[in-house]
C-alpha cells in the first residue's frame, strides 16, 4: 500500500522518533481468548506431540503472536505505532519487505481462557543502507503480549529490511538460451528468417537444392553458392514429441518435426499451434517466424488451413 507523500531521509528520522517517543501503545485484546482447538492445531502443524501442554491447559510460548494476529480480513486491527513508519516507507518506494530478526522472550505460560493484549512500541530506524536487495530502512519493534493478570507473558522483538525494488527496466530480459550457430555458411538462411524468407541453398553451377547448408556441393563439388526462397509450404515427413529432458525456455511436450519441401529438401523445425497427439505424417504444413527473444527468430510450422 503506497499513501501519504514523500519524505527526505531526514523527516523519515524525524518520524521514527516520534513514533518511539509514543513509548509502549496497547492494541486491542485478541479476539479469540487462548483455547484448546487452536493448540491442537499448531502442535499437530509444528509436530509437537508432547501433550503436557493441553494436559495442563497451557500454549506453547511460541504461540504467543497466534492470539493477536490480525488475519486475513484485517477487520478489527488497530494501527500501531509502526504503521505509520510503514506507510512513510512505501510512501518512499521502499516497498520490498523482509524479516531479518526475530527475538522472543517468554516469561511464563499463557492459560486456556485467557485473553491476551498486545502492546507495540516502535524501537528504531536505521538507514537508508545498501543491500545485496537494493537501498532501505531498517526498522525495529518490540510488542509485549500481557495476559488476563495484566502481566507479560511474552515479548518479542521484530527487525525488517525495508528496501526499494529494482524498476524493471533495470532488470536484463533473459535472451532464449538455445541459439543457432550462426556461420559463414548458415548466415544467409538466417538472415532470411528475419525477412520472413525461408532460404534454400543452392549449388550456382549445376543448381542442385540442399539443406542444410554447406561449403560445398556433394553432387558437383561446387563453391560457389547461391540459393532460392522456397514456398514456406511443405508436408511432415517425420516427427517426436519431446517431453524429457526439459529444454530451457521451452515448454514440454514440444513437437520436433522433418518437414518435406515441395523445392525438394526435408528441414527440421518445431510444428506449433496444434496438439501433440492431432499431429500427423503427410499433414500439410506452413511456415511461421516465431520471435523467441529480441533478437532471435525462428522459422517452425504449423497446420495449413483446408
Ligand atoms: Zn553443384
Amino acid at each position: 500500500m503506497t499513501e501519504g507523500t514523500p519524505m527526505t531521509d531526514e523527516e523519515l528520522h524525524e518520524l521514527a522518533d516520534k513514533q518511539a517517543a509514543l513509548g509502549e501503545v496497547r492494541g486491542a485484546p485478541a479476539p479469540d481468548p487462548v483455547n484448546a482447538p487452536m493448540i491442537r492445531h499448531w502442535l499437530a502443524a509444528m509436530g509437537d506431540a508432547n501433550p503436557a501442554y493441553l494436559d495442563k491447559g497451557v500454549a506453547p510460548p511460541a504461540m504467543a503472536q497466534v492470539w493477536t494476529m490480525q488475519g486475513l480480513s484485517g477487520q478489527g486491527k488497530d494501527r500501531s505505532p509502526v504503521d505509520d513508519m510503514m506507510t512513510a516507507l512505501n510512501a518512499n518506494g521502499y516497498t520490498g519487505v523482509v524479516a531479518t530478526n526475530c527475538e522472543q522472550a517468554y516469561h511464563r505460560y499463557a492459560r486456556l481462557g485467557e485473553r491476551l493484549t498486545p502492546a507495540t512500541r516502535f524501537s528504531d530506524l536505521a538507514g537508508p543502507k545498501r543491500t545485496a536487495l537494493g537501498v532501505g530502512y531498517f526498522a525495529t519493534w518490540n510488542v509485549t503480549w500481557y495476559g488476563d493478570d495484566d502481566q507479560p507473558v511474552a515479548e518479542m522483538l521484530f527487525r525488517v529490511l525495508k528496501f526499494r525494488p529494482p524498476r524493471k527496466t533495470e532488470q536484463k530480459a533473459e535472451p532464449y538460451p538455445l541459439r543457432p550457430a550462426v556461420n559463414q555458411d548458415t548466415a544467409f538462411f538466417w538472415e532470411g528468417v528475419r525477412n520472413g524468407e525461408l532460404r534454400v541453398q543452392t549449388c550456382a553451377d549445376c543448381g542442385l537444392l540442399r539443406h542444410p547448408p554447406g561449403p560445398l556441393c556433394p553432387h558437383c563439388r561446387s563453391t560457389n553458392l547461391s540459393y532460392t526462397v522456397a514456398s514456406g509450404e511443405g508436408t511432415l515427413y517425420s516427427y517426436v514429441v519431446h517431453h524429457h529432458p526439459p529444454v530451457p525456455g521451452r515448454e514440454t511436450p514440444f513437437v520436433v518435426g522433418v518437414v518435406e519441401l515441395p523445392e525438394g529438401v526435408r528441414i527440421v523445425g518445431n510444428v506449433v499451434d496444434c496438439p501433440p497427439e492431432e499431429v500427423d505424417i503427410g499433414m500439410s504444413l506452413r511456415v511461421t517466424y516465431r520471435p523467441m527473444d529480441d533478437q532471435l527468430i525462428l522459422p517452425m510450422w504449423a497446420p495449413r488451413e483446408p
